[in-house]
């Protein structure tokens, strides 16, 4: 059982983490999330964290999707201390092999996949089985027939019998039964190595304290503590499996992870990154999720021991809300770059903060621009007040102190108050019922178009 500590108050010594995802695709929620409570674990303890890229698939891996990957973890501020791909290594994971085999854990096997599936269905019970260890029970000279033949074998750790325990730092006391799983694969016919051997190889080079993963890795991760012991490792690191995320009716994501990724998020819905490691941190744990300005900001409160067991639901809708107050706050130098890549480069800082608080998202501002400087359709009725209103336009120059002064002529001519004042004229200057306030659109609007528009026409 592994002694490290998982979690607690005060720093740990060493904390080395590692976020390793495999370079076959795009991240999506579900990987940020493993990302995000890698890292604020890191931070949390003063620890350091890995970029492993899991390459070692050569036919799927890409190194666009490893450029994607970095871009996308550097958007949401996740930086890592060292950078490791498992395509470097391989000298590295064949010595290890090598060392297996020397110790009589690695064996040969020359079973085809199709005679693997065909054993197994031949098996009783029809549920999952562990390998029967058939290739154990072959001869030189069969594996000599077998070679002669053209088969190249794989080779298979040899797991021991008896209890794998370990206390996982979510889940609590986990045990397997040795005899239950089946001997892994660790080198393909191919020579190439698997996961299971490089991703122990490197936590042990990398030293690597707590391994923070999915629940769909907790099986791995019995048969990869009886390799740590293989390798030499002196104690296997703490291990940590989160629950995955599920849809809104609890289903796994897996379908939907396309609309899900970094890039939609960030390019299609316009979201901020901060509205996503706000909900990440939070989700399926004891605290509420709430806005937050920075991960600095969340990672004072980080605590494994927080999290639940139960899989979390991924409301997309809970983004939007924690993206509104990330866009009110947004000081306009932040906003200028992104403005100007939406072809807005026209709004000012005046601009911007007349509108930033009626925004969900900073890409909203196109909104308001078109409707303070481009035409607009007279929006109908109230011909008469309006007329009135205005002919008592003040001259310009306007500043905020006009819409105070404009108003209470208005009221005083026309007896009118409250609703029955303001809406005709904010429908009548913006087109809508809501918005920012008038007192600061009046002046961006100018004279000019303001009158125009209270008179009727497009403008
Ligand atoms: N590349 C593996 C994955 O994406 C890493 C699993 C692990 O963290 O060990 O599932």
């Amino acid at each position: 059982m592994s002694a490290a500590r998982v979690d607690g108050q005060g720093v740990m010594a060493d904390v080395k983490v590692r976020f390793a995802p495999s370079p076959t695709g795009l991240i999506h929620l579900g990987n940020v999330r493993g990302a995000l409570v890698n890292w604020l674990f890191a931070r949390r303890h003063g620890g350091r964290m890995l970029l492993r890229l899991d390459d070692t698939d050569r036919a799927r891996s890409t190194t666009a999707f490893a450029d994607a990957i970095e871009a996308d973890l550097r958007w949401l501020g996740l930086h890592w201390d060292e950078i490791a791909r498992q395509s470097d290594r391989l000298a590295r994971y064949a010595g290890a092999a090598q060392a297996l085999r020397e110790a009589g854990r690695l064996y040969p096997c020359y079973e085809t996949e199709e005679e693997l599936g065909l054993r197994r269905l031949r098996a009783a019970g029809g549920g999952p089985q562990p390998y029967d260890r058939a290739a154990l029970r072959l001869d030189d000279a069969a594996r000599r027939a077998l070679e002669a033949k053209g088969r190249r074998p794989h080779w298979r750790f040899l797991l021991e019998a008896g209890e794998v325990a370990w206390t996982d730092g979510i889940r609590g006391p986990v045990i397997f039964e040795g005899a239950s799983l089946s001997d892994p694969v660790l080198l393909r016919a191919d020579g190439s190595p698997t996961y299971t051997l490089a991703s122990v190889v490197d936590d042990i080079d990398f030293a690597i304290t707590h391994v923070i993963r999915g629940e769909d890795h907790v099986a791995n991760t019995a048969v990869q503590i009886q390799l740590f012991r293989a390798l030499g490792a002196v104690e296997p690191p703490a291990f940590v499996h989160f629950p995955l995320l599920t849809d809104a009716g609890g289903h796994n994501l897996s379908k939907r992870l396309g609309s899900l990724s970094v890039g939609v998020l960030r390019d299609e819905e316009g979201l901020e990154p901060m509205a996503i490691n706000a909900l990440l941190a939070r989700l399926g744990t004891s605290d509420p999720v709430e806005p937050m300005a920075s991960l600095e900001a969340l990672v004072a409160g980080f605590d494994l021991s927080r999290f639940g067991r139960a899989s979390p639901k991924l409301d997309v809708e809970e983004l939007r809300r924690l993206n509104a107050p990330l866009v009110h706050a947004m000081p306009f130098e932040a906003a200028a770059p992104r403005l100007a890549a939406l072809g807005l480069g026209g709004i000012d800082a005046a601009f911007w903060e007349a509108i930033r608080a009626n925004l969900s998202r900073v890409a909203d501002a196109r909104d308001w621009w078109a409707i303070c400087r481009e035409a607009l359709a007279p929006s109908g009725g109230e011909r008469d007040f309006l007329a009135a209103a205005a002919d008592l336009l003040p001259p310009e120059p306007w500043d905020a102190r006009i819409w105070g002064a404009w108003t209470a002529a208005v009221s005083a001519a026309s007896g009118r108050k409250g609703k029955a004042l303001f809406m005709p004229l904010r429908l009548a200057l913006t087109g809508r019922e809501h918005g920012p306030e008038l007192k600061t659109l009046l002046p961006i609007l100018g004279r000019a178009r303001a009158e125009a528009r209270l008179r009727g026409g497009t403008a």
